[in-house]
C-alpha cells in the first residue's frame, strides 16, 4: 500500500509499518473539531492521519508512505523515531521519569555539558525550557535584567514565539493578538528579495541605529534575530548585517540574542548554528525544535556573568531539563555526530538548492530560491517583476505534491513560500524525488 499516484517513483526504503488498528481519520477529525482548540489548522483539504514515522518518512493509516520534507516544522533532525533517541528515552523512562532540580541527576548535567561544548566563547551556562517560546521569553527577560533597560529590537517578519514578551518580538500581524507587548521596536528586515534596501547591509544596520536614537533613551536591553527567518519564509538576513547590527546594539549597552530555534542543530549544514554563518558570537543563544528531535525541549545558553541575573530572585520551571528530554537530547547530539548529519545537510542541501534553481529556470512561478543546507525556501509569485504572492497556487501545488507522496511546509508573510526543512538524513535520491514531484506539481498549476 505505497504511494497511490502513478509517478514518479519514491526511493526504496526498507521499513514495514506496523498494522494500524486505531480510529479512522474521520473519527479523529470529529474529536479534534469537538475537543481541540478551533485555532488549529490543516495544510491539506483532506487532513492526513499520520500514524507512524521512520527516519525521513511518515506513514498514514493505510500504510501509505510520504517523504517528509518539513520534519515537523524543522524539528525532527535525526529522522523520525531514530532508534538511538528512542532507546535513550525509554531507558531513562524505565529508570527515572521525572526529577526536579531540587536533586542531582546526571541526565540534565550530562546534556548541559555536551550542549555547552557545541557553543563558542564563554557561552556555557544552560537553562532548559520546554519550547522555543519559553526560551526566547527567558532570553528577553535576562537581557532586560542584565542591562536594566526595557527596549528590545527585533526584525520585521521574524517569529520568536507567542507568549507575552515573544509575541511582541514576533513581527507579523498573522501571529499577533491585540494585547500589551511593550518595549519592542521592529527594525527594517534585511531581506535580500523583498527588503526595502535589497542586500545593502549598511542601510539596514543604519535603521537599527535610528531605532536606538529615535525610539529609545539611547540604551537598549537587546537585539533578537534569527539568522534565517523560518516562519517568515526562509529569509536569510543580508550578509554583513548581523556584525553591524551587533556592534550598534552593543554600543547602546544591549545584549545580542540569537534565536536558533529553527536554524540551529546542524540544519544550515555549513555550521552547527545559524549565527556562525554570519561570523558573530551572540551573548545569549536560544534553541528548541532540533534539540530533542521532536520531544518538548528548549534551552537558553549564555555566559556565566549574564546567567547571574537570575539569582536575584527564584527562577525555575517544573519540567525544564526533565531527564527523559535531556537523555533524548544527548542521544540527538551523538546521532548528529555519528551519522555526520551536518555534512549531509551541507552536501545534499547544496545539491537540492542547485536542482531547485534549475526548476526556477523552467517555472516562471518560482520567484526566488534561497536558504542554506536543509533550510531552503522556494517563493512562488504570479509576476516576477511585481513579486505578486502566489497564495492559492502554493496550496494547490502542495495538494498535488501530497498526492504524489511528498509533504512540504509553507510560510512567509504572504504564505507563498515553500519551506523545505527535511530531517537531516534526507538523501540524494530523496532530493531528486522531491524535485521531480515539485516539477510535476508546478506544471499542473
Ligand atoms: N523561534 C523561532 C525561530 C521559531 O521558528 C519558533 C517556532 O516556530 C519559535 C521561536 C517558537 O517555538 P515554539 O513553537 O517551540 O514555542
Amino acid at each position: 500500500a505505497e504511494t497511490a499516484a502513478a509517478a514518479p517513483r519514491m526511493p526504496a526504503f526498507d521499513h514495514v509499518p506496523l498494522p494500524y488498528d486505531g480510529p479512522s481519520a474521520a473519527e479523529i477529525a470529529r474529536k479534534r473539531a469537538e475537543y481541540l482548540s478551533p485555532s488549529l489548522f490543516h495544510f491539506y483539504s483532506k487532513p492526513l492521519n499520520i500514524v507512524e514515522g521512520k527516519r525521513q518518512y511518515l506513514y498514514d493509516e493505510h500504510g501509505r508512505r510520504y517523504l517528509d520534507a518539513f520534519a515537523g516544522i524543522a524539528t525532527v533532525c535525526c529522522g523520525h523515531c531514530h532508534p538511538d533517541v528512542v532507546d535513550a528515552i525509554t531507558a531513562q523512562a524505565r529508570r527515572l521519569q521525572h526529577s526536579t532540580v531540587l536533586y542531582l541527576n546526571h541526565a540534565i548535567a550530562d546534556f548541559a555539558e555536551a550542549l555547552a561544548s557545541k557553543l563558542p566563547g564563554d557561552l556555557k551556562v544552560v537553562f532548559f525550557t520546554n519550547s522555543g517560546t519559553e526560551a526566547n521569553e527567558l532570553a528577553i527577560l535576562m537581557a532586560r535584567l542584565y542591562t536594566g533597560s526595557h527596549d528590545i529590537i527585533s526584525l520585521r517578519n521574524s517569529y520568536h514565539g507567542n507568549a507575552a514578551g515573544t509575541m511582541g518580538a514576533t513581527a507579523q500581524k498573522n501571529w499577533k493578538f491585540n494585547v500589551v507587548q511593550s518595549g519592542v521596536h521592529h527594525a527594517v528586515n534585511p531581506d535580500p528579495y523583498r527588503g526595502a534596501f535589497g542586500s545593502d547591509a549598511e542601510k539596514y544596520a543604519r535603521d537599527v541605529q535610528e531605532i536606538i536614537e529615535f525610539g529609545t533613551t539611547g540604551q537598549v536591553a537587546g537585539f533578537i534575530s534569527e539568522a534565517i527567518q523560518g516562519v517568515g519564509g526562509i529569509v536569510e538576513v543580508s550578509p554583513g548585517y548581523l556584525p553591524l547590527a551587533y556592534e550598534k546594539v552593543r554600543k547602546a549597552g544591549g545584549l545580542c540574542i540569537a534565536d536558533e530555534v529553527q536554524a540551529g542543530f546542524a540544519r544550515v549544514g555549513s555550521h552547527f548554528w545559524g549565527f556562525e554563518t554570519h561570523g558573530v558570537v551572540p551573548d545569549i543563544v536560544t534553541m528548541a525544535k532540533g534539540i530533542g528531535n521532536g520531544i518538548p525541549l528548549g534551552a537558553v545558553v549564555t555566559t556565566p556573568e549574564i546567567a547571574q541575573v537570575l539569582t536575584r530572585r527564584c527562577y525555575f520551571n517544573t519540567f525544564g531539563g526533565n531527564p527523559l528530554c535531556t537523555a533524548g537530547g544527548l542521544a540527538v547530539l551523538k546521532v548528529l555526530e555519528k551519522e555526520r548529519l551536518q555534512e549531509n545537510a551541507f552536501v545534499i542541501g547544496s545539491y537540492l538548492k542547485d536542482r531547485l534553481r534549475g526548476l526556477q529556470e523552467k517555472h516562471e512561478i518560482i520567484g526566488d530560491v534561497r536558504g542554506t543546507g536543509f533550510m531552503l525556501g522556494v517563493e512562488l509569485v504570479t509576476d516576477r517583476q511585481l513579486k505578486t504572492p502566489a497564495r492559492e497556487e502554493i496550496c494547490n501545488a502542495m495538494e498535488h505534491m501530497k498526492d504524489m507522496g511528498v509533504l512540504v511546509g509553507k510560510g512567509g508573510f504572504y504564505g507563498n513560500v515553500f519551506r523545505i526543512t527535511p530531517p537531516l538524513c534526507f538523501s540524494k535520491e530523496d532530493a531528486d524525488f522531491f524535485v521531480e514531484v515539485m516539477d510535476i506539481a508546478l506544471s499542473k498549476l
